[in-house]
């Protein structure tokens, strides 16, 4: 067991998130820092209307910022889109990259994924590389294998690739309150470990490998005692300043 990683808890907002959310981050701000100190890096993604005023919110009580996707390139003609440095530039620190929602409502493929990781880390920002299977690939028998194939396309040759979070996050766990068994979740970090150290050698050690798909207060100290789980991914459950802030205090 690799302990000297720290963990890091990343909340995904998606696409939920008006001005009055931050109330939502007023109080997982108070919760932080009247409770018993984090164990975890903690970041709050929220929608792009919302990063600066997040990362604002969050300076005072340690809450770092994320954006939730970003484009390739860093200016020009891409109407709707927003650049890694503009993400910086609104105090984000990191950004998701290849969340399964991109890949496949947007058709996101490998290389693109891997390009928003590079650009990210060209702007300073630590990407969340998101990668998982499907239910019929998992039913097939070929989770791992869809899986390090995603790892070895998505991922950055960069010098820089500890900067990288690599997230599992099998995708009919996504918001359907169903979860890997342990045994499932440690298999495959195990063999996302084997993969990084073999292509990164040391530095592949150190690479955090988060897990993500219905993560709640209820199931979140089990996963993130799972041998080479280095943090969690949480949608759904980082909604509410209270279930995140268990899901925190689980580390
Ligand atoms: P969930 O989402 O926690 O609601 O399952 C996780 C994610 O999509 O990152």
């Amino acid at each position: 067991r690799l302990t000297t990683i720290s963990p890091l808890i990343a909340g995904n907002w998606k696409m939920n998130g008006l001005t009055h959310s931050l109330d939502e981050m007023a109080e997982l701000a108070r919760l932080l820092t009247t409770g018993a100190a984090p164990r975890a890096i903690v970041v709050v993604c929220p929608p792009a209307t919302l990063l600066s005023a997040v990362a604002a919110q969050g300076a005072s009580s340690g809450i770092l910022a994320g954006g939730q996707d970003c484009h390739p390139q860093s200016s020009g003609a891409h109407t709707g889109d927003i650049s890694a440095s503009m993400l910086a530039d609104a105090g984000a620190q990191f950004v998701i990259v290849g969340h399964s929602e991109r890949r496949q409502l947007h058709g996101e493929t490998d290389d693109v994924v891997r390009s928003k990781a590079e650009a990210a880390i060209g702007a300073g920002l630590k990407p969340i590389i998101c990668i998982g299977e499907t239910e019929a690939e998992r039913d097939a028998g070929q989770a791992e294998h869809v899986v390090s194939g995603q790892l070895a396309a998505s991922l950055p040759e960069a010098a820089s690739v500890h900067e990288v979070v690599v997230a599992y996050e099998p995708i009919w766990a996504i918001g359907t309150d169903r979860t890997p068994s342990l045994e499932d979740i440690a298999a495959m970090h195990a063999s996302i470990r084997t993969c990084l150290t073999e292509r990164f050698g040391e530095r592949g050690e150190s690479i955090r490998i988060i897990y993500g798909g219905s993560v709640k207060p209820h199931n979140a100290r089990e996963i993130l005692d799972v041998d080479n789980v280095n943090g969690a991914l949480v949608g759904g459950a980082s909604l509410l300043a209270k279930d995140f802030y268990t899901i925190i205090s689980a580390v």
